[in-house]
C-alpha cells in the first residue's frame, strides 16, 4: 500500500527515481538475443526487462486458416509469474489477451503483409520483469525481432508511456507512478511515418494535457528510435555489443 505521506514528485521537480520530468529511464537495446527463433530482440528500459521472439513467415497449420493474399501475424503477450511482486497466475489473464491484441494491430500496421501470402508470422513477447511500461518495450522489441527476421517493414515501432501524476505530466512511468498517477497513456509511433499505431489512456488528461503528453512522448520515442537504430547498426556492423 501507497504510504500516507510518499511524494512521487519533489518540490524540486524530480520524480521518485531521480529523473526530471521529461527524461527516459536508462535504456538497453540488444538484438538477435535467442538462437532459436529466427528473429529476437531484448529491450531493458529501468527495471522493465522484455524479450521479443519471431518465428516465420512459415507454413499455416491447419491449411484452410491460411490467406490468400497476405501472412497471418500471431502475437502473444506474456507476462511471467516471477515478473511482478504478486506472483502472477499461470496461464494467459485477460490484460494478457487484450495486450496481445493491440501490440498485434500495431505490427500489422507496419509490416508488410502482403508480401508472405499463405503463410504465418508468430511473435512472442515475454515480460521478465516488470517495473511499468511492458506493453511499450514489448512492442519496441517486437519490431526489432521483426527486423532481424527479415521481414520487411515500412518503419520500426518505438513505444513509450507518459503519464500525469501528482499534476505533473511524466515521460516513460514507472510502475509506482503509473500505480499512483492520475493518469498513463501508452504510445507506440512508427517514427519515419510520423504515425502513431497505439494510443491508450487510463485516467483522464484535459484537451491541452493530452496535446502536452503527446509532444511528450515523441521526445521519448525519438530517442528510443534512435537507440533501436543504433542497436540495428551495431549488429549488423558486426562491433561486439555494448550497453547504449
Ligand atoms: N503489474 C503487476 N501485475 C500485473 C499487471 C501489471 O504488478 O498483473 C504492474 C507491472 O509493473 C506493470 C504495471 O503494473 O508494468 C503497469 O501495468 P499496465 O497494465 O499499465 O501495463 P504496462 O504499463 O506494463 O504496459
Amino acid at each position: 500500500m501507497r504510504e500516507q505521506n510518499l511524494k512521487l514528485v519533489s518540490e524540486e521537480g524530480i520524480r521518485i527515481d531521480g529523473r526530471r520530468f521529461d527524461e527516459l529511464r536508462p535504456l538497453k537495446i540488444e538484438i538477435g538475443v535467442l538462437d532459436k527463433s529466427d528473429g529476437s530482440a531484448y529491450v531493458e528500459l529501468g527495471k522493465t526487462k522484455v524479450f521479443a521472439a519471431v518465428f516465420g513467415p512459415k507454413e499455416v497449420h491447419p491449411k484452410h486458416l491460411a490467406l490468400p493474399d497476405r501472412a497471418i501475424l500471431n502475437c502473444r503477450y506474456h507476462m511471467t509469474s516471477f515478473s511482478v511482486d504478486e506472483r502472477k497466475p499461470l496461464g494467459m489473464t485477460r490484460r494478457e489477451i487484450e495486450l496481445s491484441k493491440v501490440i498485434r494491430e500495431a505490427l500489422e500496421s507496419v509490416v508488410f503483409l502482403e508480401e508472405f501470402p499463405r503463410t504465418s508470422i508468430d511473435v512472442y513477447v515475454e515480460v521478465i520483469q516488470a517495473d511499468g511500461g511492458t506493453r511499450t518495450a514489448g512492442l519496441t522489441a517486437a519490431s526489432l525481432a521483426l527486423a532481424e527476421a527479415g521481414i520487411p517493414m515500412a518503419d520500426l515501432i518505438a513505444a513509450v508511456a507518459v503519464g500525469k501524476v501528482e499534476g505533473h505530466l511524466l515521460l516513460d512511468l514507472c510502475d509506482i507512478e503509473d500505480k499512483y498517477g492520475e493518469a498513463d497513456m501508452p504510445i507506440a509511433m512508427a517514427p519515419r511515418l510520423n504515425s502513431i499505431v497505439l494510443l491508450q489512456l487510463n485516467g483522464r488528461l484535459t484537451k491541452e494535457e493530452l496535446k502536452k503528453g503527446l509532444e511528450l512522448a515523441k521526445k521519448g520515442i525519438n530517442e528510443i528510435y534512435q537507440k533501436e537504430r543504433e542497436a540495428l547498426r551495431r549488429k549488423y556492423s558486426g562491433v561486439s555489443p555494448v550497453e547504449v
